[in-house]
């Protein structure tokens, strides 16, 4: 291997999440090992699940899983699915109140009959360690320090752990959703990037990105970006976790046309699912750490 962390250059730029993952586990294994010794309690990330499919019960399993991985710990709330608006508030609010939860996830979509609007108050913006509360959604897209959603975190550390420029470079963002397309936006943005987003109403997708030295895709279509549409040297980030109906994952990108054409691309599985779990651990550990200060660092400033 050579390059930069995570790039294996023999395998057409491969970007190796698990990796990358691995460095940002170890980062965040020493901010909870910190912050045990100095508040004496071990951070605890709940997360809640409403209904909830497979994909959904796998999805907190690994959280849990990074959860231990950095010495913290995790437990599944599990709620009906025909639970009410009110009794979901209210739990919601007891764990924004209860000081031994350093973090919550409320696992979206939420089942029908309950909108993450009608809830998303209850829960602690200091808490809210995917980035779904509107505060943080505030602060992020105007280029503050707050959570951003975990996925859109992990695109761009990903970027910026692999040493690519993003400064003054063309970006095209695949997708326009509040998880991931906006929020990478925004903080490609906050990188001094260039940035289009385009959605299913972008007229000629291909010639978009044909453009583009950095590719976000999140459209949640399995391989709709081809090779044919890449510039050659490009760095092609693939956040598509797309499950078919025999249960294997394929990403919104064509690896094999795409791979010997890009810079570097991240495959599905093992690019930006691992580094997406490691990134919240990163942000549980600052989740604790602002509850003990008060506030983010700059939000504070911005207040006094
Ligand atoms: P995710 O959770 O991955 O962001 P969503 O389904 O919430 O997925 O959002 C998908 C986004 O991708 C939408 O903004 C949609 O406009 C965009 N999109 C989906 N398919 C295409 C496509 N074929 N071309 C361009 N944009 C697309």
């Amino acid at each position: 291997m050579s390059g930069p962390a995570g790039v294996d250059a023999d395998a057409h730029s491969l970007i190796d999440g698990r990796a990358l993952a691995a460095q940002i586990f170890g980062e965040a294994s020493d901010e909870i090992d910190e912050l045990k010794r100095d508040l004496g309690s071990v951070p605890t990330i709940k997360i809640l699940r409403v209904g909830g499919d497979a994909a959904s019960g796998v999805y907190s399993r690994r959280i849990l899983k990074s959860a231990h991985r950095v010495g913290a710990s995790g437990e599944v709330i599990q709620l009906p699915a025909d639970l009410q608006v009110k009794a979901l508030r209210a739990t919601l609010r007891g764990l924004s109140d209860d000081t031994a939860v350093g973090g919550v996830i409320v696992q979206l979509p939420l089942p029908v009959g309950l909108d993450v609007r009608h809830v998303i108050e209850a829960l602690d913006p200091l808490k809210d360690v995917d980035g779904i509360h509107p505060f943080n959604a505030g602060l992020v897209s105007r280029g503050s320090i707050g959570f951003a959603p975990s996925c859109a975190e992990a695109a761009l550390q990903i970027l910026r752990r692999t040493g690519v420029p993003i400064a003054g470079r063309q970006a095209v963002v695949i997708g326009r959703s509040s998880v991931v397309g906006r929020p990478v936006q925004q903080l490609l943005l906050r990188e001094d990037a260039t940035v289009t987003v385009c959605h299913r109403q972008t007229r000629d997708l291909a010639r978009q990105i044909r453009e583009a030295e950095i590719v976000i895709a999140a459209a949640g279509a399995p391989g709709l970006v081809t090779g044919d549409w890449i510039k050659p040297g490009a760095v092609v980030i693939d956040c598509g976790i797309n499950v078919s109906s025999s249960g294997s994952v394929r990403g919104d990108v064509d690896l094999p046309s795409v791979a010997p054409i890009a810079a570097a691309i991240t495959p599905v599985p093992g690019g930006v699912g691992p580094v997406t779990n490691a990134v919240l651990m990163l942000h549980l550990a600052r989740a604790v750490r602002a509850q003990r200060d008060g506030g983010f660092p700059d939000a504070r400033e911005m207040a006094s």
